[in-house]
């Protein structure tokens, strides 16, 4: 019988994030006996995730830039309150190798990889030149920022068009720009750097080859301190608007039963993450072509917004493991032929967004409620008169579905859609119902062009599910009361 390695002890850990991943954190701290320390500010005093901490820190004022971006501002909090690791949750500051560097200068535990793999990792040109010298296929094109637009029209004559335009610096699908020939590259080179600048104060650009019909097909991966380097097998995460995810499966349709593609992309991951020398919980991403070939996007060196998918089919708590990896804990797991995945897992991202336009739509919840089928997990930070506001991330819950195999957890998910009532906001969830009944997501054929391609927003009916659970309730009454 496996038995539960032995832990270092309780520890104080700052959550520096809000939201639905702050309670997911603060949840997996009471299972491993840490007290969770949680950040509330002035644009939101009873936020969902501080009924899930055991103390709460105040962070003056209301811009994140005031508050969860604020790293002196956090810095004295850690202090303050004797904080031994921060777990920075996903954004904010989770990738930023300065907050990581100062809080290893103050001894403090960042509940992350190492400071050196978030900086390599953190810029998609030296990643991208760590990967092609680990040997892990990079997409053809720059593996360093080009300088100026001359010098982007020649690496795009060499390796063809259509090419893309990405900042070395980018993330959440933002500061790129697909060129469908040299005109194109020279109207959009200066005013995607200029984005990018403006963005992520770094406008550096990389040219690559635009791979057509791709899929965005990302690695789970777990490392502790002592050289251990896991995988989690593969998610699928190719619907996407605007470059950005909204769903994700796990596992991938489009590999399906090919074990022995799985077993390569897998590996491939493990082995960059080798050459990096990783410590923690990241992913992985990779985009694969039509002709099933994959090559290295991008690693992500935190734990990810879709994570719960891997969670669900694995059967590991992959926060838990993060956290015991940070303070050094053995993981326990005694080989990765120990890690197996049974069943399939499906989130849709539910946002604060106008499911037509996909745009953000901030309002206030008037009402919450749920009922959903067995199988359902919903990770979330949703209560009655939250207020979704143009600064945090539209994104206030993940429904997740498992089943035994994927046509389960479709009509699983079709279920739990039907289950989720949230009230005064509008939401994405009239598209998750009309993609879960599109006959090409049903069959699991889709590729990252599947929402421009097949346009769901279209099909909505807008008469589609206004019901209110509070009429439904009312109507029930007065049937009751014999009116
Ligand atoms: P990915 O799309 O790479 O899987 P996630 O969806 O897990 O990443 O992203 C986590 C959150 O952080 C999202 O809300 C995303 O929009 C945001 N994000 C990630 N990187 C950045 C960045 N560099 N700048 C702004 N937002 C970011
Ligand atoms: P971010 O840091 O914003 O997540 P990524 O490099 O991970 O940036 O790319 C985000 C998405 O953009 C991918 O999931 C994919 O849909 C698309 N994309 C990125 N690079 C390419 C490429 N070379 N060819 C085709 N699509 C790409
Ligand atoms: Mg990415």
């Amino acid at each position: 019988m496996i038995r539960l390695p032995k832990s270092n002890g309780s520890k104080r850990v700052l959550i520096a994030n809000r939201g639905e991943i702050a309670a997911r954190i603060a949840k997996a701290c009471r299972e491993l006996g840490h007290t969770a320390v949680g950040v509330w500010t002035d644009a939101e005093p009873n936020a969902y995730h501080l009924h899930y901490c055991d103390e709460w820190v105040h962070l003056p004022g209301k811009a994140n830039a005031e508050t969860y971006l604020n790293v002196k501002a956090i810095l004295e909090v850690v202090k303050k309150h004797k904080i031994d690791g921060v777990h920075p949750g996903y954004g904010f500051l989770s990738e930023n190798a300065d907050f990581a560097r100062a809080l290893d200068k103050a001894g403090v535990v960042f509940i992350a990889p190492n400071t050196e793999a978030i900086r390599v990792m953190g810029d998609k040109a030296t990643s991208k030149a760590l990967a092609q010298k680990a040997g892990v296929p990079v997409v053809p094109g720059t593996a360093e920022a080009v300088p100026t637009v001359e010098g982007a029209i020649k690496v795009a004559k060499e390796i063809g068009y259509p090419i893309l335009l990405k900042a070395v610096a980018g993330g959440g699908g933002r500061g790129m720009r697909a060129c469908m020939n040299e005109d194109d590259v020279k109207k959009n080179f200066e005013a995607v750097g200029r984005e990018a600048k403006a963005s992520f104060n770094n406008g550096d650009l990389l040219v690559e080859k635009l791979v057509l019909n791709p899929h965005h097909i990302e690695v789970q991966i777990l490392a502790d301190k002592k050289g251990n380097v896991y995988h989690f097998f593969e998610r699928e995460c190719s619907v996407q608007r605007r470059h950005q995810k909204i769903i994700e499966e796990a596992p991938s349709p489009f590999i399906g039963d090919d074990e022995k593609l799985r077993k390569d992309i897998c590996e491939t991951a493990v082995k960059l993450a080798k050459a990096v020398n990783y410590d923690s919980a990241g992913t992985v991403e990779f985009i694969m072509g039509e002709d099933r070939k994959f090559y290295f996007l991008e690693m992500n060196t935190r734990i990810q917004v879709e994570h719960p998918i891997t969670e669900e089919i694995t059967g590991i708590d992959l926060i838990v493991c993060m956290i015991q990896s940070a303070f050094g804990d053995d993981l326990g797991f005694p080989s990765q032929e120990w890690i197996t995945r049974s069943g399939h897992s499906i989130e849709c991202r539910i946002c604060a967004e106008d499911p037509i336009t996909m745009l953000p739509a901030p309002g206030k919840v008037t009402g919450f409620e749920t009922n959903f089928p067995q199988g359902t997990r919903f990770d979330h930070c949703i209560y009655r008169d939250l207020e979704v506001t143009p600064d945090f991330d539209p994104m206030v819950g993940k429904l997740v579905v498992t089943g035994i195999i994927r046509d389960v957890a479709v009509r699983k998910m079709r279920a739990a859609l039907d289950g989720l009532h949230i009230e005064g906001l509008k939401t994405n969830i009239p598209l998750h119902k009309v993609i879960m009944n599109e006959p090409k997501f049903c069959e699991g054929h889709y590729s990252t062009n599947y929402i421009s391609e097949t346009k769901p927003q279209d099909m909505i009916n807008c008469e589609f599910d206004h019901s209110s659970i509070y009429s439904k309730l009312a109507a029930i009454e007065a049937r009751q009361l014999g009116l």
